[in-house]
Parts: structure tokens; C-alpha cells; sequence
């Protein structure tokens, strides 16, 4: 079964569609760029889910649900925000048979409706802040898609708060990047890299945009998940003010904030391998599968029984399978199992019985360790939290070495070419020096790191003094 997956080598992406494809996470829809996702996958976005809902409420977050048609007037009231995204919707013009009298937007994202809710609600300093997150699915209208990456229709949450100062919304922005951050890298075990979107990079309507970028096996960049602070435009927009405790009249301060099944994308290209799917153990829905070897009725029956009793004396410390389906021959089942990413698989033969020990295969080192049976929950323990430990360094290591300081365009050109990669430079800050790049090399600024060396130097493309430098890579 493992050699239907495509080598990483041969063609990258191709791998990625094969894990994803061989490993039931998702497939094709007979509705052209949208995916279904499949139990496999979609217990990895529950599992993700509830990591992220429970740090939101953690910190003062509560959900609810708004509608999902925006009445076609409601996105022309910002003008930046339907310039960004009219080109990108569905639009419902009929219904029940008959034309709309207005036309009404799928939601691509829910600003406009949720501020012209806030408009009812928020009357005066006391009904501030409101810090509101939905769980929902949304469209965008992609030419081109690829599973889980981009597609037309995807899963997300999308966080809209209102506040009564910009030092609030500002300070929530930057809580929200935070447990973003911190979401990808303890329970994701993807590094991330923190900062500030360009001007021509961030959300359209917002003031600022600050986000997380990861790298990819393939060296390219991917978007993991953005804050915006909005200032005051989807409340100018939408006539939203508050009366503060000087008793004036204000505009209310708005932040929003998402991330989506993009995540299950970047899990795949951050941990799996020509074998399928790497999970880090904290988003494995099931942690350990035994499986039984044997050859004859005798041996069958002892080694299901030592199985047995090794299953009942860890099933309620982790998520367990005995995997006893005897349709299927051991190495069937271990393939099976790599492609779908359980972490750890403990192999029982005859002998293991006979020496009162087990086989313990973590799935990412492949490594074979023997362990006796009495210690086997506290190696299981251990394992899985040594393999999320490993996998982030793995990946930190990964990243860092294809990270490259330069300074010289014509060389950056080329490396480019070469290897992918983050380029660390110098920038003016200018557009038309931005544009070029990304007109010459298909290279973006993906961030302006909040990690910076102050030192000054000049911008790579046309040599004028900076004190700023940025992130550049081509980018998912
Ligand atoms: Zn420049």
C-alpha cells in the first residue's frame, strides 16, 4: 500500500496529495474546488477544534453564530474590504424561485454582518468589550485549489471583537497572535515566525495585520493564521459608537482574527513522510495501536491474551486500538496505520510473549525499541512526549537552516531559484521595491519579524538605508 504514496523527492506535491488521498483525510467533491473531509481528517479538526475554543475562552472569549448571507449593500459599506473581497464571492440572486430583491453574498468572511449587529448592541462604555468567536464555514471563489490548502469552501473560526481604545484592540491582536503562536507550536509542533503583515499584505479594511508563517518541507512559505487590528473603519463603516465615561460619542475599536483547515495543511507538510501522515501525538486522535502477530490457532490464543491484558492495563491513560482484524496480515496493518499517523505501534509476536516484552515503534524515528511489559505505561508516556518535543525541533532545525540572510538581489535571484527558502533583508518600505520581487521571483514579504536585529543596512532591491528587515519567501 505504501508505494501508492508518491516520494517527496519526485514530485512534492503530488506526496502531499497521495497522504492525503491514501490516508482518508479528504477527497475530491463532485462540486469543482470544494473538498469533503473525511472522518479521518475531520478528527483532526475536532481535535484542533478543542484545543483552540478552550484557550479562546481561557481568555475571555465566548462563540456564537451569525447568519451566512450578507445582503450585497452591507459589503459595499467599507470600500477597501469589498474591494478586497467582491472578486472572490458567490452570490445568491434567487431564491424560493424568484429574484432577490437584493442580492445576497455567501460570507467569505462575517465583518459586515457581525458590526451591523454590533450597531444594536453596543450602546455605552459598559457594553464594551465584546470578544465573540464563530466556529463556521465560509467561501471564497478559488480558481486554483488544493486540498485542505485553498478551497473554495473551508472551516474556520473567525474571532470579531469591539473595544472601547485602540490601546484595547491593539492589546487584544497581539493576545490572539499569541495563543496562535503558541497553539502551533506546543500542540501543532510547527514553528512559527511572528509579525506584521506588509501594506499590500494585509486584510483588507485592516489597519494592521500581524501573523504566524511556517515553513514547509519544500521550503515554501504558508500562512498559519492572521490577528488584524481594524481601527475604527467596520465602525465608521456601519455607525457604531459607544458613549464613553467622558460622556462624548466615539467610534468603537474592532479587531478580527482566523484560522482555518488551512492548519490540517500545514500539519501534513510539516511532519509527514514517504510513508503518509505525521502526527504529532497531541492532534493523534488515537495515540498507540497494537497489533498481534502469529502464525498458528496456539499461538493465537496466547498472544491475544497478553494482548489483551497489555490493552486493559493502559486503555484509560491513552488513546488505544488493538488492531485484532484477522482478515488482514501485520504488514498491511502497519502500512495502513503509518498512512494515517498514529504515533506510537506496539507489535506482539510469540517470542514477545514467551520474553514477557513488546515491540515499541514510534512512527517518526521508526526506531524498534524493546520494552518489558511492566514498564510499557510509562514508556508509552514518555515516547509521545519525547516525539512532540522531536518533531518541533525537527522542524525548527529544518526551517532555520534554509533561512538566509543576504543583501545582494542578483544572488537572492538565483538562491531563490535554487532551493526556496526565508530570505532575511533589508527593505525601504517601498511598494515599488516590493512589487519587483514579487513580479521577478514570485517572492513575497510574508512578514515583518518582531524579532529584529536594529542594526541598518540597505534595502536589497535598491539600496536605500533601512532599519527594517523583512521576511521573503514564495509562499503556499
Ligand atoms: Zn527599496
Amino acid at each position: 500500500m505504501a508505494e501508492r504514496i508518491t516520494k517527496r523527492e519526485d514530485d512534492y506535491s503530488r506526496w502531499y496529495t497521495d497522504v492525503i488521498i491514501q490516508g482518508k483525510l479528504a477527497d475530491y467533491s463532485p462540486v469543482k474546488g470544494c473538498m469533503v473531509i473525511r472522518p479521518t481528517g475531520y478528527a483532526i479538526w475536532e481535535k484542533l477544534q478543542n484545543h483552540l475554543d478552550q484557550m479562546f475562552k481561557d481568555s475571555g472569549h465566548v462563540n456564537a453564530y451569525f447568519p451566512l448571507f450578507i445582503p450585497e449593500s452591507f459589503m459595499h459599506k467599507e470600500a477597501e474590504h469589498v474591494e478586497g473581497f467582491s472578486p472572490e464571492c458567490a452570490v445568491v440572486t434567487h431564491g424560493g424561485g424568484e429574484k432577490l430583491e437584493e442580492n445576497l453574498f455567501i460570507r467569505p468572511t462575517s465583518e459586515t454582518i457581525i458590526w451591523s449587529m454590533y450597531k444594536k448592541w453596543i450602546m455605552s462604555y459598559r457594553d464594551l468589550p465584546i470578544l465573540i468567536n464563530q466556529w463556521a464555514n465560509v467561501v471564497r471563489w478559488e480558481m486554483r485549489t488544493r486540498l485542505f490548502l485553498r478551497t473554495t469552501e473551508f472551516l474556520w473560526q473567525e474571532g470579531h471583537t469591539a473595544h472601547a481604545t485602540y490601546e484595547d484592540a491593539e492589546e487584544e491582536t497581539n493576545l490572539i497572535l499569541e495563543i496562535y503562536r503558541k497553539f502551533a507550536e506546543e500542540y501543532l509542533a510547527i514553528p512559527v515566525l511572528v509579525g506584521k503583515k506588509s501594506d499590500s499584505e494585509k486584510f483588507a479594511g485592516a489597519l494592521h495585520t500581524y501573523c504566524i508563517e511556517a515553513m514547509m518541507q519544500d521550503k515554501k512559505a504558508l500562512q498559519a493564521g492572521t490577528s488584524h487590528n481594524l481601527g475604527q473603519n467596520f465602525a465608521r463603516a456601519f455607525d457604531v459608537k459607544f458613549q464613553d465615561q467622558d460622556g462624548q460619542q466615539k467610534f468603537v475599536w474592532a479587531t478580527s482574527w482566523g484560522v482555518s483547515t488551512r492548519l490540517i495543511g500545514a500539519l501534513i507538510m510539516t511532519h509527514s513522510d514517504d510513508n503518509g501522515l505525521v502526527l504529532p501525538p497531541r492532534m493523534a486522535t488515537k495515540q498507540v495501536v497494537i497489533i498481534p502477530i502469529w502464525k498458528n490457532e496456539d499461538q493465537k490464543t496466547q498472544v491475544m491474551q497478553f494482548a489483551d491484558n497489555i490493552y486493559n492495563a493502559v486503555k484509560d491513560h491513552f488513546d488505544i486500538i488493538l488492531d485484532d482484524r484477522e482478515q488482514y496480515k501485520p504488514g498491511y496493518k502497519y502500512n495502513e496505520w503509518e498512512m494515517q499517523g498514529i504515533p506510537i505501534r506496539i507489535e506482539i509476536g510469540p517470542r514477545d510473549v514467551q520474553e514477557n516484552k513488546v515491540v515499541l515503534v514510534p512512527r517518526d524515528t521508526k526506531e524498534k525499541q524493546f520494552i518489558g511489559v511492566d514498564d510499557i505505561r510509562n514508556k508509552i508516556g514518555s515516547e509521545l512526549v519525547s516525539m512532540q518535543t522531536r518533531l518541533l525541533e525537527r522542524a525548527r532545525v529544518m526551517r532555520d537552516e534554509n533561512t538566509f540572510e543576504v543583501s545582494d538581489y542578483q544572488k537572492f535571484k538565483e538562491q531563490i531559484d535554487e532551493k526556496h527558502g526565508f530570505y532575511r533583508t533589508h527593505w525601504c518600505s517601498s511598494v515599488e521595491c516590493e512589487e519587483k520581487v514579487k513580479d521577478e521571483t514570485k517572492a513575497t514579504i510574508r512578514l515583518i519579524p518582531f524579532d529584529q536585529s536594529g542594526k541598518k543596512g540597505p534595502c536589497m532591491v535598491c539600496g536605500t538605508e533601512s532599519d527594517q528587515q523583512v521576511i521573503f519567501a514564495r509562499a503556499y
